[in-house]
């Protein structure tokens, strides 16, 4: 049965064109009305984000009553904001630089080319809403799962409070993960700027644009956007962008983007910003000097800040902090045991595929605890890969060799570079490697790091062998398809099997070879 319609007015996502009404008729219909809640639920859940929707379709599969509450936009950021739109438009940045660099292929393209970024940004929200009924309100209804649309707060221990509706809970699980959090620049609010909230609604190209932060979202945004034909300049306060990976990977991602004419600022601190006009002005400092460059928008590209405000977690003793997110075991349990967190409010690695793994955990946790409290799903068991979209794209898993080192862990690492695989050759997308450290004298791999355009999809192959506990011997003897750009990971495989071939081991083969002669 229901009741009532929720109390907030309809939600604009702009331009408020057809694509994106049907976006919000997915993830945020305004006829929504909420269910009646009746009786207990086996779990509430408080965001409908990765996390959550993944938390509520796998319990709702099994049997449990479950209800998902979502304020804003269900799908969440991964849906609305980020990866979905971020790649939609990395693949029109694509086509567009493919065809500037086509003349190499014998693809003369006349002066005067005509390039439309509005119909770019229009393919993205089009194929964004067609993408959105997957995480729908009404998809989720009819999964079973009651959907309510409003604010969700604890009220008491058991009790979540939603558009004035108690909801009485066995367990409950908070996956209301991160927003966008400027760095504290003086005069950057007044100013304005953008964030990965705002950026996707653009439907004009800003002639000029000041990227803060060279971390992924910077990069790829600043690599798309140079690539539309903005002047970009991206700032970083390190010496090259993706500080976190290895600095010859990140050095050939680098190098990609100073030829698509990217303008890059290293070893900088912004000062200050402001408004003169029309235009905005970024004061910064590099080498001891003081300078400016005037934009027509910047964007922030670091910093996220979990969302743990006007949750009442005080009230049922869930223990957070504002910065790391609530405090979990690594059983995904937060300081109440009733309580669970998923997703971006409670990990370091920030990313879809991990709150889709942890709400896996959840579910084994909170539904189908052990009788003893012994076997349980744990955070420790992940092995989590994470993938930079740029062209070249960076991939990775595992330990980096500084981290195996800080470890005290010894290993021996094997590189293989594209420039020695035929696919990447013919295709043109020659500059990148595969790098696998395995744990010393051994074939265990530990970790795994790939450069190549399409280094997301390749890197599951290290991620199984490393989950399957499949070394580098079982890679060498599994046939990869010639011509591909994956034969590179059996190719530093080889690289590896090559060293168990000890001089050694050579003498002897040949005097067994003389003696058979
Ligand atoms: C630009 C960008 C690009 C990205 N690209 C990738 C990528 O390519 N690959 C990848 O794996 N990850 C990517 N990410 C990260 C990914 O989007 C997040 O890791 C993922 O969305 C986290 O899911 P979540 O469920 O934890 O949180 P969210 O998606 O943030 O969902 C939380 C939900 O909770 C709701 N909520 C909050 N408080 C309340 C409340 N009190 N009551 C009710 N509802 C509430 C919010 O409205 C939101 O819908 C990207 C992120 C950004 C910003």
């Amino acid at each position: 049965m229901t009741t009532e319609a929720h109390k907030e007015g309809p939600v604009e996502i702009a331009p408020m064109d057809e694509f994106n009404q049907q976006l919000v008729n997915n993830v945020h219909p305004s006829a929504w009305v909420n269910p009646e809640p009746t009786g207990r639920y086996n779990l509430v859940i408080i965001g409908a984000g990765t996390a959550g929707l993944v938390t509520a379709a796998v319990a709702a599969a099994v049997g449990a009553k479950v209800a998902l509450i979502e304020r804003h936009l269900m799908g969440g950021d991964c849906l609305n904001v980020g990866c979905v739109p971020s790649k939609g438009i990395i693949r029109a940045s694509r086509v567009w630089a493919e065809v500037k660099n086509a003349a190499e292929f014998g693809l003369h393209i006349p002066d005067g080319i005509k390039t439309d970024f509005g119909t770019a940004m229009a393919r993205m929200r089009k194929l964004r809403a067609r993408i959105s009924h997957v995480d729908s309100a009404h998809r989720y209804k009819d999964l079973g799962v009651d959907i309510f649309i409003g604010d969700g707060r604890f009220t008491g221990p058991g009790t979540v409070e939603v558009a004035g509706k108690p909801l009485q809970f066995a367990k409950a699980v908070i996956c209301t993960g991160a927003r966008a959090a400027a760095p504290p620049i003086s005069g950057l609010e007044g100013t304005g700027y953008l964030t990965n909230e705002t950026i996707f609604s653009l439907t004009e190209l800003p002639p000029r644009l000041a990227v803060i932060g060279a971390g992924p979202i910077g990069c790829e945004m600043a690599q798309s956007f140079t690539r539309f034909g903005s002047k970009v300049c991206l700032f970083e306060q390190t010496d090259h962008i993706l500080p976190r990976e290895d600095a010859d990977a990140a050095e050939i991602v680098q190098h990609q983007m100073a030829k698509d004419g990217q303008c890059f600022v290293f070893n900088s601190s912004i000062t200050h910003v402001e408004s003169r006009g029309h235009e905005k002005v970024v004061h910064f400092d590099q080498g001891g000097e003081h300078k400016e460059l005037v934009v027509d928008e910047i964007l922030v590209g670091i910093g996220r800040a979990p969302n743990v405000e006007g949750l009442g977690m005080e009230t049922v003793g869930v223990e957070y902090d504002t910065r790391s997110g609530v405090k979990v075991n690594v059983k995904l349990q937060t300081t109440n045991p009733k309580i669970y967190a998923a997703g971006d409010i409670c990990f370091p690695f920030k990313f879809t595929h991990t709150a889709d793994a942890m709400a896996q955990i959840v579910i084994q946790n909170a539904l189908f605890p052990h009788p003893f409290g012994l076997g349980y799903a744990s955070t420790d068991s992940l092995i989590i890969p994470w993938a930079t979209y740029t062209e070249p794209e960076i991939a990775h898993v595992g330990l980096y060799e500084t981290e195996a080192k800080d470890k005290g862990i010894e290993v021996d690492t094997f590189t293989y570079t594209l420039d020695e695989v035929d696919r990447a050759i013919l295709d043109g997308e020659d500059e990148g490697f595969a790098r696998v450290h395995v744990k010393k004298g051994t074939d265990k791999i530990l970790g795994a790091t790939i450069v190549a355009a399409h280094a997301g999809d390749m890197i599951s192959e290290f991620t199984l062998a490393m989950k399957g506990g499949l070394g580098l011997s079982t890679i060498t003897g599994t046939i990869h398809p010639y011509p591909t750009q994956a034969e590179v990971i059996k190719k530093v495989a080889n690289a590896w099997r090559k060293t168990t071939f000890t001089e050694g081991k050579k003498k002897l083969l040949s005097k067994l070879f003389t003696f058979m002669r």
